[in-house]
């Protein structure tokens, strides 16, 4: 089997269109541009040599041109079924996707970069610093790796691994798109969860997509915010947030909002009623997430009364509001953590 080579231009991400200019280019009938597509994307072949209704002689002289996909590293599934994927890209690195299934959706959380720059405080991604943004045919790839493993249709996606989508958003807009067109996943099955990154959400509604955008609170006020998250310091919550109603706007879309409860910081009542003012009368909803432990730092998760105590406070206020767990804590799947597991247990 030809190996993906670190160089090679990736043919996932193309559309039929491109990929029948592809094929003419390299001297092909024009038909096998659809015959590439329904490889690629139907069928995930993994390299040109496996297409075995191309001409073998053609398939062995293309040598710059991969498919682009990854190789699972890691596989870890928990007792939930939620399924963590270490996947190894062309040059090496590794990230992390998630596959989660119920009984009708499955849904995958997709990694946006190679690492992330944003260092939030309790975010095990953002211990480990950044590499890199992830190039489209990456973004795609954590998708079709998931459907094929789990022999069954994607239904919903998250830009919810590792990194920060709107510091990439150029490769994670052709990425949704693709998986839109390509894959035939729905855009309204699609969510974007961002930190904030001052002028990105507006250039990000330029796009028009029908996705969700979530949005990383965390905090009730600009000086919680900023402890938690270094960024902050360069994007107030009243312009965040102003920004979140200038895109709902925009798009027609609500926004929802992740607030990560830390037991003491910022779980307490009168700051579900300090959030609550904030989003008065804003189309939002709100996604509350227990903190998932990571070894680093010693926050702690609310006791399941204060999580509802929080909850109740917030819809008392008619605040839409749901809670979250995360999936597959046993396999290590919350953000950025079993890699970061694995490269400990590789250290020792
Ligand atoms: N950069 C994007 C995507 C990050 S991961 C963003 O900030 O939104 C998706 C969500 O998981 C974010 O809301 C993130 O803050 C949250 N998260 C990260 N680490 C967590 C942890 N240890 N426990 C609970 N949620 C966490």
């Amino acid at each position: 089997m030809v190996t993906v080579q670190s160089g090679a231009k990736p043919l996932l991400g193309l559309s039929v269109d491109e990929l029948t200019a592809w094929v003419q280019q390299q001297g092909q009938p024009a038909y096998r541009g659809k015959q590439l597509y329904q490889w690629i994307y139907q069928k995930g072949s993994k390299s040109l040599s496996e297409i075995t209704v191309f001409p073998k002689q053609w398939r062995e002289t293309v040598r710059d041109f991969s498919i682009g996909r990854s190789t699972i590293h890691y596989r870890a599934v928990a007792p939930d079924k939620t399924v963590k994927y270490l996947l190894k890209l062309a040059d090496n690195n590794i990230i992390e996707t998630v596959g989660i299934p119920t009984e009708k959706r499955l849904t995958v959380c997709v990694s946006s970069q190679v690492g992330c720059p944003m260092a939030c405080d309790f975010c095990a991604t953002g211990k480990g610093g950044f590499v890199r943004n992830l190039e489209t045919h990456e973004i795609i790839d954590q998708v079709l790796t998931v459907q094929e493993d789990f022999g069954r249709r994607v239904s919903h996606i998250v830009f919810m691994g590792m990194g920060e989508p709107l510091l990439n958003t150029k490769n994670v807009v052709k990425g949704i798109k693709s998986l839109n067109q390509d894959v035939g996943i729905g855009q309204r099955m699609i969510t974007v969860s961002t930190v904030g990154i001052p002028q990105q959400i507006r250039q990000f509604s330029d796009y028009q997509l029908q996705v969700t955008l979530a949005v990383s609170l965390h905090a009730s006020n600009q000086m919680l915010r900023k402890k938690l998250i270094p960024s902050a310091e360069h994007y107030p919550l009243e312009k965040l947030l102003a920004d979140c109603r200038e895109y709902v706007n925009q798009t027609s879309r609500r926004v929802s909002f992740e607030y990560v409860l830390l037991a003491g910081f910022n779980d307490k009542t009168e700051n579900a009623v300090e959030l609550a003012t904030h989003l008065r009368g804003f189309q939002s909803h709100v996604n509350l997430i227990p903190y998932n432990p990571i070894s680093e730092v010693d926050y702690q998760r609310p006791t399941p009364l204060q999580i509802n105590n929080f909850m109740k406070a917030l819809k008392d206020r008619h605040i839409a509001v749901s809670v979250r767990y995360s999936r597959g804590l046993e396999a290590d799947a919350a953000c950025g953590q079993l890699r970061a597991s694995l490269a400990n247990s590789s250290q020792n």
